[in-house]
């Protein structure tokens, strides 16, 4: 059996008054994230451990952060496009595991919605996307409220 594993990892800035995505959901907040494209930085982290998978490089460098083309672009999107080249080089996604710190807002509340966006996104059934959501206990950047920080794992597995 052909597996291959991947890690992602991503950081976004939080300011006032900006929208917040993660996982493909809006998420009701005070604060959202800095960033050239939306700033979900639950997909960017889950892209980079797809792209890992298959040494593709990352998103960033897939999605030039220079390119008007990427400016505000919904980061489902760009899951998509990195998914689509997973299948193009033969693999279908096995399973992915999320990690989301942030202080604030709660999380709880919109885990099933991500996992259920996700689960659309990459070709599987939701059993094969986890999410979970973890505070700093207010230590660091994170439990400042300064910043939002994502490690992701993806498995992935020729067709
Ligand atoms: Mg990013």
């Amino acid at each position: 059996m052909d597996i291959r594993i991947g890690n992602g990892y991503d950081v976004h800035a939080l300011a006032p008054d900006l929208p917040m995505w993660l996982g493909g959901v809006h998420i009701p907040s005070e604060t959202g994230f800095v960033a050239h494209s939306d700033g979900d930085v639950a997909i960017h982290a889950l892209c980079d451990a797809l792209l890992g998978c298959l040494a593709l490089g990352d998103i960033g460098h897939l999605f030039p952060d220079t390119s008007d083309e990427w400016k505000g672009v919904d980061s489902k999107l760009l899951l998509e496009k990195v998914v689509a080249l997973v299948h193009e080089h033969g693999y279908a996604v096995g399973n992915v595991d999320i990690t989301i710190a942030l202080q604030r807002p709660k999380l709880a509340p919109h885990i099933a919605a991500m996992r259920q966006v996700l689960a659309r996104i990459l070709g599987v059934t939701q059993d094969r996307v986890s999410v979970k959501a973890t505070t700093t206990e207010r230590l660091g950047f994170v439990g400042r409220c300064e910043g939002c920080e994502v490690w992701a794992t993806a498995l992935i597995t020729k067709a």
